[in-house]
C-alpha cells in the first residue's frame, strides 16, 4: 500500500467521485486526502450547566428536561417556545418552522441530549433549531463525540457527497492506509518537543477524542508544516552563502573613518551599531550578502546606508542607493551630499528627469570611476548605466522594485553587488521568516532619542469645528498641517470629490491671503504636483490637502499636523505610514484621525491601535491578525498562503521552534546524510519534487 495511490484505491470511491473531488478540491491521491484537514469540529465531548453558559459560548450540548411548551405568537405568525431545565437552571428551546409537527413529538419530562448554537438574548439563553435526542437513545450508540466538519462545494453537495460520505471515506482510508503511514521527523525531534506521531497524529486530526488529543495533533501537523518550509528556506540560505561570491570588502578604512570621526553629526543608536556589525561581517566574509533591513519611519535607515556605501568606497568600489520615486531620490541626494561635504566623495542623481547632457556627464563619470555614489531612481537600471565596479546596491523601500529588476543590477557586473533591502514597512518577525527566511534579516527597534512621541486622537466628523480651531492655534505658532484623503481605486470619482469638497470647506475656513493652501491629487500632471509638493516643502503655504500619493517618503520637518479624513477606509500600514510624515521636527507633533459614527468591529480596532501606540511592529503584528497573511505585502509569491494546517499569525511559537530546530539540524548534518535523519530526508525530497515552496527572492 501506497499513499500516492489514487484514492479510487479506497473501497467505495468509484472514478466518477475520485474526478468529482479532483476537479472540485484537488484531492487526487490518498496522501491528498489524508491532508484534507477539517476546518473545524463539532464537539460533543462535553455537556454544559445551564447556570454555567457563557454569552461567547457557541455550541453547547445540555442534558435536562422539557417543563412546558407553547406557541407564543410574534409579528409574524409565531414560534414554539419550550421551557428546558437541568438541575443548574433553565433556559428555551425555540421553533420557528415545522411547529406542528415538533409539538407533537416533543415529550415533557423526559431527559433529552440536545445540542446547538447558543443564542444570548436580553440576558437569557436559548438554543433554536436543537438537536435533540432522548437520553436513552443518546446511551444506546457508541459514537465519535467530535465530529470533523470538512470544506465541501456546492457541486459535491448535489452530487450527494455530503460531509458524513466524506467522513466514512476518510475513516476507510486510515483503516486501509494507517501501516503505511511514514513518519517524516526524526526520533530526536520527536521526543524533544514531545510530539505525537505522525500516524496518530493524522488518524486524531481527523477523529480526536477529545480537545486536548486534537491540539497535540494540530501541534505536531503544523510543527512539521513549517518545520519543512523553514528547512527549504534555511537551506537555500546556506547553499547562496557557500555558493554565490561576494566582493570582499576587508578594510574599514579612511573614508568610513573620517566620516565617522568628523562628519556623522550624532551618535548612533546601539540599533544602527549591532546592524552596521552584521553588515560588516557580511561583507567582508566574502561570500554575497544578501540582506534586508527593517528599521520603522525614522529610525535611521540613512545614515546606515551611507555608512555601508562607505565601505564599498574604502575597498575601491562604487556605491548605488536606489529609491521608489524622485522625490525620495532627491531628499537622499541632497541629505547625503550635506553628510560627505568636504570629504573627497563624488556623489550624483540619476532620475528620469536628469537632461540629456548631464546623463551622458554622469554614464562617462562612472565608467571611468570617478563617480563613487550614484543615487536614482529606476532610471539606474537602464541599459546605459555601466558602473566601472559597481560593490553595493542599496535598495530604498523593497516592495516596490521586483526581482528581474534587482536582476538586471546584478547583470551589471562580473560578481554581483552586495544588496541591501531597506523597509520601512514593518513586518513581524515570524512573517519575516516565513517570507524572507532565506534572507539574512537586520532590523533598528530603536528610534534615536530625544523623539517625541507623536500625539494620536480619534475624533469623529462633528468635531470637525475644534479640529479646526486646533489646526489654526498650531499654524499660528508657524506650524504645517496635512489633511489627507482616501483614495480607493474603485470609486476614484467619489474620493475625487470628497477631496474637492473637503479642499473647498478648507479653503473657507482658512481664507487667502492669511492662509495659502497646496493641494495635491493623483489626476494632476507630474509637474504641477512637484510645484504644489515644493510650495509646501518651503513653507509658502501651510496646509496642504493631498490623497495619499503623499504616503511615501516626503519630508517636512515643520509640518507637525497630520489630518486624516474618513480614517475608518484606511488600513493599518497606511495609517502608520501616512502618521510617520510628521514627528520629523523638534516640535510635538499631532495624528488626528477622523471618523463617522459608522464603525466596523475592525475599523474600531484600526484606529484603537494607532491612537495606543507608535511602534511600527507592533501595528504590524495587530495587522497580521486582523487581515491574516494574505494580505499583507510580499506573501503572494511566498509559501504561507498555501499552509494546510498552520498559521503565522497565531502559531508565532511553533513557526520559531520549527525555524531553530531546521537552523540546528543543517548545522550538525548539511546534506541530511546521518541515519536518524532520514525520515526528513525522504520527506524533504518529496516535497522539493511535488510542490513549490520557494521564497520570492533570488
Ligand atoms: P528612515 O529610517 O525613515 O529612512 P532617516 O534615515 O530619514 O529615517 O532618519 C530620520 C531622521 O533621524 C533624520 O533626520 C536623521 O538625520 C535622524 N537620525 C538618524 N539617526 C540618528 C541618531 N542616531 N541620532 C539622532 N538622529 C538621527
Ligand atoms: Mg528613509
Amino acid at each position: 500500500m501506497n499513499l500516492d495511490y489514487p484514492i479510487t484505491y479506497i473501497s467505495g470511491i468509484s472514478v466518477q467521485r475520485a474526478t468529482l473531488l479532483y476537479s472540485e478540491l484537488g484531492i487526487k491521491t490518498c496522501n491528498d486526502l489524508l491532508n484534507f484537514f477539517p476546518f473545524r469540529y463539532i464537539d460533543k465531548t462535553k455537556f454544559h450547566a445551564i447556570k454555567d453558559l457563557q454569552p461567547n459560548s457557541s455550541e453547547v450540548q445540555i442534558v435536562g428536561k422539557i417543563t412546558n411548551v407553547k406557541s407564543v405568537a410574534q409579528k409574524r405568525g409565531s414560534r414554539l417556545v419550550a421551557t428546558f431545565q437541568d438541575a443548574s437552571g433553565s433556559m428555551e428551546l425555540v421553533w420557528f418552522k415545522g411547529q406542528k409537527w415538533i409539538k407533537d413529538s416533543l415529550k415533557v419530562d423526559v431527559p433529552y441530549v440536545v445540542y446547538g448554537k447558543l443564542n444570548h438574548y436580553n440576558g437569557s439563553f436559548s438554543i433554536p433549531h436543537p438537536e435533540m435526542e432522548l437520553v436513552t437513545e443518546y446511551k444506546k450508540k457508541l459514537q465519535t463525540k467530535m465530529q470533523p466538519i470538512y470544506h465541501s462545494t456546492e457541486k459535491l453537495t448535489n452530487s450527494g457527497v455530503s460531509n458524513k460520505l466524506m467522513r466514512s471515506y476518510i475513516q476507510k482510508l486510515l483503516q486501509q492506509f494507517y501501516d503505511s503511514i511514514q513518519e517524516s521527523l526524526s526520533n530526536n525531534i520527536i521526543i524533544d518537543f514531545k510530539l505525537m506521531k505522525k500516524r496518530d497524529a493524522l488518524l486524531n486530526v481527523h477523529f480526536p477524542k477529545s480537545q486536548e488529543n486534537l491540539a497535540q495533533a494540530q501541534n505536531r501537523l503544523k510543527f512539521e508544516e513549517l518545520f519543512f518550509i523553514q528547512l527549504q528556506l534555511v537551506r537555500k540560505k546556506l547553499i547562496n552563502k557557500a555558493k554565490i561570491k561576494g566582493f570582499v570588502f576587508e578594510n574599514v578604512g579612511s573614508i568610513f573613518n573620517q566620516f565617522y570621526s568628523e562628519k556623522l553629526p550624532f551618535n548612533l543608536t546601539n540599533a544602527q551599531k549591532r546592524v552596521l556589525k552584521e553588515i560588516r561581517k557580511d561583507v567582508a566574509s566574502g561570500a554575497h550578502m544578501n540582506r534586508l533591513l527593517q528599521g520603522d519611519v525614522g529610525s535611521g535607515k540613512t545614515i546606515v546606508a551611507l555608512l555601508t556605501a562607505l565601505l564599498a568606497l574604502d575597498n575601491g568600489y562604487q556605491a548605488t542607493i536606489m529609491a521608489p520615486t524622485e522625490i525620495l531620490a532627491n531628499q537622499h541626494y541632497i541629505a547625503v551630499s550635506e553628510l560627505v561635504e568636504g570629504m573627497n566623495i563624488k556623489v550624483d542623481i540619476l532620475t528620469g528627469s536628469v537632461r540629456t547632457k548631464k546623463r551622458r556627464e554622469i554614464h562617462e563619470n562612472l565608467e571611468d570611476g570617478t563617480l563613487n555614489i550614484l543615487i536614482g531612481t529606476h532610471a539606474l537600471l537602464e541599459d546605459k548605466v555601466k558602473f566601472k565596479n559597481l560593490g553595493i546596491a542599496i535598495i530604498d523601500e523593497q516592495h516596490r522594485f521586483g526581482v528581474k529588476q534587482r536582476a538586471k543590477l546584478w547583470a551589471k557586473n562580473t560578481l554581483p553587488p552586495h544588496i541591501l533591502v531597506m523597509t520601512a514597512t514593518p513586518i513581524p518577525r515570524t512573517l519575516a521568516m516565513s517570507v524572507y527566511g532565506d534572507l539574512d534579516i537586520s532590523v533598528i527597534d530603536e528610534l534615536p532619542p530625544g523623539r517625541k512621541e507623536i500625539k494620536t486622537v480619534h475624533r469623529f466628523d462633528s468635531n470637525r469645528l475644534s479640529v479646526f480651531k486646533f489646526m489654526k492655534d498650531e499654524i499660528a505658532k508657524g506650524r504645517q498641517v496635512y489633511i489627507v484623503y482616501p483614495l480607493i481605486q474603485e470609486s476614484e470619482a467619489m474620493d475625487y470629490k470628497d477631496l474637492m469638497d473637503g479642499y473647498e470647506s478648507v479653503a473657507r475656513e482658512f481664507p487667502s491671503p492669511k492662509y495659502q493652501i497646496s493641494i495635491v491629487h493623483g489626476k494632476m500632471k507630474p509637474a504641477d504636483k512637484d510645484y504644489e509638493m515644493q510650495r509646501f516643502v518651503k513653507g509658502e503655504t501651510q496646509i496642504m490637502v493631498a490623497t495619499t500619493v503623499i504616503e511615501v517618503g516626503v519630508n517636512v520637518p515643520n509640518a507637525s499636523v497630520m489630518i486624516i479624513e474618513s480614517s475608518e477606509r484606511f488600513g493599518l500600514s497606511q495609517l502608520h505610514q501616512l502618521r510617520g510624515r510628521v514627528g520629523r521636527g523638534a516640535d510635538q507633533s499631532y495624528c488626528i484621525l477622523l471618523s463617522s459614527y459608522k464603525l466596523s468591529e475592525e475599523g474600531k480596532t484600526r484606529l484603537k491601535t494607532m491612537v495606543d501606540t507608535t511602534d511600527g511592529f507592533k501595528i504590524a503584528e495587530v495587522d497580521l491578525k486582523l487581515r491574516g497573511p494574505g494580505n499583507l505585502m510580499g506573501t503572494q509569491q511566498s509559501g504561507v498562503l498555501n499552509l494546510k494546517i498552520a498559521d503565522v499569525s497565531k502559531d508565532s511559537k511553533i513557526l520559531v521552534a520549527a525555524r531553530n530546530t531546521a537552523i540546528d539540524l543543517l548545522q550538525e548534518d548539511p546534506n541530511l546524510e546521518m541515519e536518524h535523519n532520514l525520515p526528513i530526508k525522504n520527506t524533504f525530497a518529496k516535497i522539493n519534487r511535488n510542490s513549490k515552496i520557494w521564497s520570492n527572492i533570488s
